[in-house]
């Protein structure tokens, strides 16, 4: 029986739910009364139910597809404003013993060069992404209790946090490991990690079955329940996805946002974050094979509905997607994205070996991050590397507490100014930095507070006089 409250995912994420769920959907995508309605309820940024956005997005109706989009783009803008948050990710090793038939990292491959990081290794591959200017990491890993036990994670985050160079600094590391148990989640949270990311891939759990034939990931029910471990263990920030195009997109959005009802349900808290991968081209893998891949069209959607559906929890894309396609979503809804991304075990250091293929993905967005900070600042956002939040315990709960009320929002827009800052200074190409100087002041015009706008305002003086780490 559906019950969201349950720790067993058999029960949250319950299959006739979202069956029900997705004939309801189909039932409805028509109903424009309904489907006004909700436009309507949605608009105060409080969200919808899992059922009331899988009718918006089977909505057939092109003016009201048209007010959808136009809503998102208006609680994205609401909430948050024009920043951007920027990240790389950091692939620590990709022996695995998953046989995941999606990714070229899957146990059986023996195309692929399989590597690991020393401490010495991941040392210089953090200078190198300190050197273009990223403070926020996502780190990543394939399952390997012999290759990657949980030791070797949490020395890795350890080296990369030690890690001064220049005027760099990572300053929030995230985790993207494979599900574990509360003990070694535990591990994690004493280390200082940011947020846990982990893919549910499907929901639907015949088909993630099948995609997972062999290794610990095969157990459906040990990975669903993988964020309610991370959360025992005293992670507060959990981020949650689905690879689309593994299975039909409308159940893994039903699942996605049940998912995420059961975490505030159960936790008190929802996901931090919620990503949108793609499946796309790597070593071994050809998206042709997977026939459930979705159009650009119904990725757009996807997005929007998120953001109506869950309006308080960031959404990243990363360099699997187009620029074209990024700039679509960006003023639908995501809220982080990466740049300059290596998807290689070493990449940042040795990124011109063709012939080392350690990479998990295609990178489709091969920009630098300059180049990515000079678009976006051309289209409007602001490039913010802030990590205040965290660096200030206000995580979980704290977070969202701050966010609902919009009292973050005076946080953000300053932090992502003097953050913009520090990059311009110390990282920016002479036309970025033109650009950049030009927004921060125009920006720095309308920040409302008269007091935060003095103390941003100091600050300013300060990072192009050289001193560093306010605590973005
Ligand atoms: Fe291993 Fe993760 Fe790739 Fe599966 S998706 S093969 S668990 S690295
Ligand atoms: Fe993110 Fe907090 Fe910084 Fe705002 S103040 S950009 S929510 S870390």
């Amino acid at each position: 029986m559906y019950d969201v409250l349950s720790k067993h995912a058999a029960d949250f994420i319950h299959d006739g739910e979202i069956l029900d769920t997705l004939d309801y959907a189909a039932a409805n995508k028509s109903n424009r009364p309904l489907i006004e309605s909700l436009i309507d309820r949605a608009r105060e940024g409080k969200g919808l139910s899992h059922r009331e956005a899988a009718v918006l997005l089977d909505c057939d109706q092109d003016d009201l597809n048209e007010q959808i989009y136009a809503l998102a783009s208006e609680i994205k803008h609401k909430l948050y404003g024009n920043r951007i948050v920027m990240f790389a990710p950091l692939y620590l090793s990709n022996y695995c013993v998953n046989g995941c038939v999606y990714c070229p990292y899957h146990y059986k491959n023996k195309t692929i060069a399989r590597k690991k990081l020393t401490q010495e290794e991941i040392a210089r591959e953090v200078i190198a992404l300190q050197d273009m200017g990223h403070k926020r990491l996502a780190l990543e890993a394939g399952e390997d209790p012999v290759n990657n036990p949980i030791d070797y994670i949490l020395e890795s985050i350890n080296t990369i946090y030690g890690i001064k160079h220049k005027n760099g600094a990572i300053r929030r590391v995230n985790v993207n490991i494979a599900a574990t148990t509360v003990e070694n989640y535990r591990r994690l949270a004493e280390a200082g990690i940011g947020t846990y990311i982990l893919f549910q891939e499907t929901y639907n759990q015949a088909n993630y079955e099948a995609l997972h034939p062999t290794g610990p990931k095969h157990d459906y029910a040990y990975h669903t329940e993988a964020m309610d471990r991370a959360m025992d263990g005293g992670i507060d920030d959990v981020g949650i996805g689905v690879l689309f195009g593994l299975n039909l997109y409308r159940y893994d959005f039903v699942g996605l946002l049940m998912h995420a009802e059961h975490l505030e349900a159960a936790k008190g808290v929802g996901p931090h974050t919620i990503s949108v991968p793609r499946i796309c081209p790597a070593d071994d893998i050809d998206p042709a094979n997977f026939s459930n891949a979705i159009s650009d069209d119904i990725f757009a959607k996807i997005v929007a509905v998120i953001r109506i559906a869950v309006p308080y929890t960031g959404m990243i894309v990363s360099t699997r997607e187009s620029q074209k396609s990024r700039e679509r979503v960006l003023k639908l809804g995501v809220s982080q994205i990466s740049g300059g991304s290596s998807t290689s075990v070493g990449g940042y250091v040795e990124r011109e070996r063709e012939e080392d293929n350690s990479a998990q993905f295609e990178v489709s967005d091969t920009r630098t991050l300059d180049e990515i900070l000079g678009w976006l600042l051309e289209l409007g956002y602001i490039p913010s590397f802030c990590t205040a939040c965290y660096r200030e315990g206000r995580t979980g709960d704290r977070f969202m507490a701050l966010v609902k009320s919009g009292q973050i929002a005076n946080c953000c827009q300053p932090n992502s100014l003097m953050t913009l800052k520090e990059y311009l200074e110390d990282y920016a190409a002479p036309e970025t930095k033109a650009k950049g100087e030009q927004v921060i002041a125009d920006e720095m015009r309308h920040v409302p507070n008269e007091k935060v706008r003095r103390i941003a305002e100091e600050r300013l003086v300060k990072i192009a006089a050289g001193e560093r780490d306010f605590r973005f």
